[in-house]
């Protein structure tokens, strides 16, 4: 059997491990070395050093995230941010225009207002779930469009079959952040997207230890990518490399659970008459929720709501909570509730958070792996305390 053959929990295992075992070793060894003796390279970026991502921990991690969501190529990065910061500038040069949905992740919302016009990058929001508006936004310089599988906080999901006809019909490359379902839920090659981007953070890793990022798809394009990244130098380090390797072997049953346990967590949560809205879309009420069950084998681990009381409902609810930890960031094992208008989305004005539906009261929740009735039951508790 080819290894694109096997199983999704099957390449998670064991896509891109060096044949023969190197010593015998079933984990893959960390390559603490900066670089390697020279055997003959003839291109800069195939000399054998750290920054030029090529040491035998980055390679591992290239086969197994091309083989987890069934695309050519993959690279490993920094960061999140690093990957998806280097991509959009291997693929945009100055006086370049890029269409991005609106309500993206706040580090991504930030770079593309705040550092892109100072390069001459320029870029317009559409409405993802609109397609009627987004003609409108072309220009002759628009290149790429950008997507994310699921929005951060409020779980939207955009119009992706009608983004890839679109794009392919005016010539841009499709890029999605592809962090909140993982290649478990979603894999962005199978439905004719260019490029995907991970924040390895998050569940790739699944352990919130390291910070890292992915960007998979095309040879063609990621090779591009890893050229820029040699040169930009946000590189991951083989040390947090090995971590994201031994992380990502349990991605399966993580996610797996986590599906169950979000999706139980969010009924209750809808059930109880404190509770206004509940943004998950694995519940009929999400208004594209007949999408997400089309789309995606699993609805995730992350979720959001709002509650009658507003602000102070949603700040004693966070006091009131013992199981949940107060903290930024998703898609580990311990379950972290945040108010995003207080942590990701604190670098937006408050007229800009309001328009995107981000109300000082909305509360977004990362379900871990404990117990789920456990969860269930600690929600519950601060809630009836009103
Ligand atoms: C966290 C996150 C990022 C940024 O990733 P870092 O690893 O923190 O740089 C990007 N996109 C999404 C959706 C995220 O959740």
């Amino acid at each position: 059997m080819s290894e694109r053959e096997q199983g999704f929990d099957t390449r998670l295992i064991h896509a891109g491990t060096p044949q023969p075992r190197i010593e015998g070793a079933i984990a893959t060894p960390i390559f603490q070395s900066a670089m390697f003796e020279y055997a003959g390279e003839r291109d800069y970026h195939d000399l054998r050093y750290i920054r030029l991502n090529n040491t035998p921990n980055h390679r591992v991690l290239h086969e197994k995230l091309a083989a987890l969501e069934g695309a050519e190529e993959a690279l490993v990065a920094g960061s999140g941010m690093a990957a998806i910061s280097t991509t959009l500038l291997a693929l945009l040069d100055s006086g370049d225009h890029l269409l991005m949905q609106d309500c993206l992740y706040g580090g991504t919302h930030d770079l593309v207002h705040k550092d892109f016009p100072g390069l001459g990058i320029r870029s317009d929001t559409v409405d993802g779930d609109d397609p009627s508006g987004w003609e409108a936004k072309l220009t002759p310089r628009t290149k790429l469009f950008y997507l994310e599988t699921l929005s951060n906080p409020l779980l939207q999901m955009p119009d992706i079959e009608s983004a890839v006809a679109f794009a392919r019909a005016h010539g841009l490359v499709t890029v999605i952040d592809n962090t909140f379902p993982s290649p478990v839920n979603f894999r962005p090659a199978e439905h004719g997207i260019d490029l995907s981007l991970h924040s390895a953070t998050k569940y790739l890793n699944g352990h919130s230890d390291l910070v890292a990022g992915a960007v998979i798809g095309s040879a063609r394009l990621v090779e591009r990518v890893r050229r820029k990244l040699n040169h930009l130098g946000g590189t991951l380090d083989p040390h947090a490399g090995f971590l994201l390797e031994r992380g990502m072997k349990t991605l399966g049953v993580r996610v797996r659970y986590q599906n169950a346990s979000a999706l139980s967590f969010a009924q209750a949560l809808e059930a109880h008459r404190a509770v206004k809205r509940v943004n998950y879309p694995g519940l009929a009420s999400h208004p594209r929720h007949a999408r997400a069950k089309q789309l995606l084998d699993g609805f995730g681990g992350m979720l959001s709501f709002e509650l009658h009381g507003g602000a102070d409902a949603a700040r004693r609810f966070l006091e009131r909570t013992r199981l949940f930890l107060k903290a930024p960031s998703l898609g580990g094992a311990e379950s972290l509730v945040t108010r995003p208008a207080t942590t990701s989305h604190l670098g937006l004005a408050p007229s800009e958070r309001e328009r995107m539906g981000i109300t000082d009261g909305l509360v977004r929740v990362s379900i871990g792996l404990e117990t789920t009735a456990d969860l269930i039951e600690d929600a519950r508790q601060a809630l009836d305390a009103g």
